[in-house]
């Protein structure tokens, strides 16, 4: 069966960690397990191109379907330590989209925050001021169900971000350590060593993971071109490639597209899934969010029925 389609695979982490209560139930991070055995199907299927590749050909008009491209957003330490032994062993090139403020530092993410103190609070229920409403804890699927509830209600209203977090630092009996293995980032020499390997290209995702559609227009260029010039200066090579931070329809607009364009990107990726062709505009790329949105399979199907 000919397709021209081609699919582009979104993770951000690969985990062996352990849990013990809500840590990764979004399956934001994929288990070591599942992420061998995509990458070795990936492998068998001899269909795998790493991102700038495939772009290129596209470029040239050579043809791009049936093909797929392995990324990561945000630049998680389990990239390294997990992900990259795995790329390694089965030859799949990847690229790695880094918020570049991130990077060698112990930030943690908010959601990440606020999947921490949802787990660690030593209380039954969550009574928010900031978001006028109360949260049930009693039990492992409540919390659960609470971070996928404030998950949602703060991406919609990012300006109550720091202060529902400070609600719930205020609850901790325990010191704050936000020291779970998944949340840590890479630092840059582990971003070198990748970047040498050959298997592993980089890319920018902001300095701060900001959505860039929600900040002033000198926010949106500084976010975009200097994340850009630190990869490049850390890399020693050209940094062509954007992710939009969150990447669904309402971060980008066609003024954040722009900012990209001008920066000097060839092309962005969204989290928005689909499959692409070469007549998908190059700064609205689909991406499928392995496990957290669809199995691994649906995510593939395209590679599926060629295969079959
Ligand atoms: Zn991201």
């Amino acid at each position: 069966m000919v397709t021209e389609e081609f699919t582009i695979l979104l993770y951000h982490g690969v985990s062996r960690s352990v849990h013990r209560g809500i840590e990764n139930c979004s399956r934001k991070h994929v288990s070591a397990e599942h992420f061998e055995a995509q990458m070795r199907f990936l492998a068998t299927m001899g269909r795998v191109a790493a991102l700038g590749d495939l772009l290129a050909d596209c470029e040239k008009g050579l043809p791009a379907g049936g093909r797929v491209a392995v990324t990561f957003d945000d630049g998680f330490e389990n990239n390294y330590s997990v992900a990259f032994p795995i790329l390694r062993r089965h030859g799949v090139p990847a690229t790695f989209f880094l918020s570049t403020g991130f990077i060698g530092s112990s930030r943690v993410f908010w959601v990440d925050k606020l999947e921490y103190l949802l787990n660690e609070a030593a209380v039954n229920a969550f009574e928010s001021a900031v978001l006028g409403r109360e949260f049930l804890l009693a039990s492992l699927e409540r919390r659960a169900a609470a971070l996928r509830e404030i998950k949602g209600a703060l991406k919609r209203q990012p300006a109550l971000v720091d202060d529902t977090i400070a609600e719930l630092e205020a609850l901790a009996e325990a010191p704050l350590r936000y020291d779970y293995p998944d949340y840590r980032m890479m630092d840059w020499h582990q971003v070198r060593e990748m970047h040498r390997s050959g298997l592993c290209e980089f890319g920018a995702h902001t300095i701060d993971h900001t959505i860039l559609s929600h900040v002033p227009h000198a926010e949106k260029v500084l976010q975009v071109r200097q994340s850009k010039a630190t990869l490049e200066g850390e890399l020693g090579t050209p940094v062509t490639l954007f992710a939009y931070p969150e990447g669904q329809a309402d971060h980008f607009d066609d003024e954040v597209v722009e900012v990209v364009r001008q920066a000097g990107f060839v092309a962005a990726v969204a989290a928005i899934f689909g499959c692409n062709t070469s007549a998908t505009s190059r700064y609205h790329l689909h991406r499928n969010m392995v496990e957290f949105v669809a199995p691994f399979d649906n995510c593939v199907r395209g590679l599926s029925e060629i295969r079959g």
